[in-house]
C-alpha cells in the first residue's frame, strides 16, 4: 500500500516535470496539491511525510475528521469543494489558508463577515465555471470579473488567482479550451489592475489532464486518483448540488 502510494507520487511529479519541459516551463513553478477526499489520515500522512506539503479537502466534514490526525504532520491545507454558508464558521475553525471555490459574492461576503469578527484574513482563489456544464459549479466567465471587483472590496479576503475544474472529455482539445479560458480570464484580470488582487495562482488540472493544463499555464495542479487510486463515490456526490 505504501509503496503503491509512493511509486504514484513519483509518476505524477514525472508527468508534471515532462509537461514543464515540453512547454518550456520551470516545473518550479507548478504547485502538487493533493486531493484528498475520501482518503484516510494515515495515507495523507504517509504522503506528507515523504515529501508533499499541499493537500486540499471538499468537505468540511472530512477536514474536521482527519484534522486532529494530520495536525502533527506540516503541511498546508486548500479547500477545493463546494462551500455553503453555514459551513462557514467550522471551516474557519481547521488552518484552511486558501479557499480555492470561492464563486459568488453571497458566500464571499458572509465569509468576510465572519472573518471580521474573528479577527482574521485568508486566500481565496475565484472559482470559474469553464466548461458550461450545470453539474459544476463556479461563476461564468462572464461574470468573473465583476464577482472579483466587488469581492476585492472585502479586505479580509485575499485574492490569489483562479481555479477551474475542465471539462469531462477524452477530446484533449476541449478541455484545453477551458484552460484557454482561465488563462485568458487572468491575462485580462491582470490587464484591469484592480487594487488588492493577484492573479498568480491558476488551479488547474486533475488526474487525467493535468499535462494539458500545465501546458496552458496551471501553477497547481490538483490530484487524488492517480496518486490515492479511484474513490468508491462518484465525484458527483462532491460536485452536484443536489447530493451534498
Ligand atoms: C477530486 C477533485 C480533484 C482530483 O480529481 P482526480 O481526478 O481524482 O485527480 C481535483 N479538483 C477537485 C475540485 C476535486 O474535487
Amino acid at each position: 500500500m505504501k509503496e503503491d502510494l509512493l511509486h504514484n507520487l513519483e509518476i505524477i511529479q514525472n508527468r508534471i516535470r515532462n509537461a514543464c519541459v515540453k512547454s518550456g516551463r520551470n516545473p518550479n513553478e507548478v504547485k502538487l496539491l493533493l486531493a484528498t477526499k475520501t482518503v484516510s489520515a494515515d495515507r495523507i500522512k504517509t504522503a506528507l511525510e515523504n515529501g508533499q506539503t499541499l493537500i486540499g479537502e471538499n468537505k468540511v466534514q472530512e477536514l474536521k475528521e482527519k484534522y486532529e490526525d494530520l495536525k502533527e504532520v506540516p503541511h498546508t491545507n486548500h479547500f477545493i469543494g463546494h462551500l455553503q454558508t453555514n459551513k462557514i464558521k467550522d471551516i474557519l475553525k481547521y488552518d484552511v489558508s486558501c479557499i480555492q471555490s470561492v464563486d459568488r459574492l453571497e458566500l464571499a461576503e458572509k465569509l468576510h463577515e465572519r472573518l471580521l469578527f474573528e479577527n482574521k484574513t485568508i486566500e481565496v482563489l475565484i472559482q470559474v465555471n469553464t466548461s458550461n456544464e450545470d453539474s459544476k459549479f463556479g461563476v461564468h466567465p462572464d461574470h468573473a470579473i465583476e464577482l472579483i471587483k466587488k469581492v476585492s472590496g472585502l479586505n479580509t479576503i485575499k485574492i490569489k488567482g483562479l481555479m477551474t475544474i475542465g471539462l469531462f472529455s477524452a477530446e484533449t482539445e476541449k478541455v484545453r479550451q477551458c484552460f484557454k479560458i482561465l488563462k485568458n480570464l487572468q491575462q485580462e484580470i491582470i490587464l484591469q489592475t484592480i487594487p488588492h488582487v493577484e492573479m498568480k495562482e491558476l488551479s488547474m488540472g486533475m488526474s487525467g489532464d493535468l499535462e494539458t493544463a500545465i501546458e496552458e499555464g496551471s501553477t497547481i495542479v490538483r490530484v487524488g486518483t492517480a496518486v490515492f487510486g479511484t474513490r468508491i463515490y462518484p465525484d458527483s456526490h462532491y460536485w452536484n448540488e443536489g447530493t451534498i
